[in-house]
């Protein structure tokens, strides 16, 4: 079987979507290596818990459905225009509350807690096209580029998050989900959030190499 290893990550990790976006919305993908020409990824419009290895779709980064009994997911363009322009290993998009609700304010998400360094310096907002298409595909690249960061909201939409491999993208899914939610609720406390400067960051930047077990 091709992609098994990629294929058996996305059926183990689709579950714990539940946990970030509303019902059947989001997506997840594994690639083949960081440059490699092929991810597996989730089947559109199903369940995250209802769904095996074979059905799990492989699909080129061509766009081309390879492999797996089910549909890809709707968002495939942008999954394969993010692996054609970054050597990344995964990609996660949610609908997750506090994230949209930045998206839907068109409001980007400035350096107000260490943390943010774990995708970049700020998460841009990406212009909003019609959820599936290559126009959005494009958006999303060119907001992340811009940025210099493996996040982005998409305007009235959600977020798209990318990583070295699944267990990250998803950690760092969390990580822009609670500071979008740290941002939002110090400003509905009619507070001003207050930024981290680019040497402050920079710092961190340094410290996180060296940082864990
Ligand atoms: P899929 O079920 O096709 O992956 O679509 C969900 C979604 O969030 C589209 O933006
Ligand atoms: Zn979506």
């Amino acid at each position: 079987m091709i992609l098994e290893s990629q294929r058996r990550q996305v059926v183990e990790h689709a579950p714990d979507l539940a946990a970030l976006t509303p019902g059947r919305t989001g997506n997840l993908s594994v690639r083949d290596g960081n440059s490699g020409d092929a991810f597996a990824v989730t089947p559109t419009g199903v369940p995250y818990d209802s769904f095996g290895v074979e059905d799990t779709p492989v699909v080129g980064v061509d766009g081309e459905h390879r492999d797996g009994e089910m549909a890809p997911s709707s968002e495939v363009p942008m999954h394969a225009a993010i692996y054609r322009r970054e050597d990344v290993g995964a990609i996660v998009h949610t609908h997750s509350p506090w994230s949209t609700a930045m998206a839907v304010a068109h409001e980007p998400l400035p350096p107000i807690h260490y943390m943010i360094v774990a995708v970049g310096k700020r998460v841009p907002v990406a212009e909003y096209a019609p959820y599936g298409t290559d126009a959005l595909a494009e958006n999303i690249v060119t907001a992340m580029d811009e940025a210099d960061a493996t996040a982005s909201f998409i305007e009235n939409h959600g977020l798209v998050v990318t990583a070295p491999d699944l267990e990250t993208a998803l950690e760092n899914t969390h990580h822009v989900e609670s500071l979008a939610r740290l941002y939002l609720q110090t400003k509905a406390a009619g507070l001003e959030p207050r930024t981290l400067s680019d040497e402050q960051l920079e710092t961190v930047l340094e410290k996180f190499e060296s940082y864990g077990q």
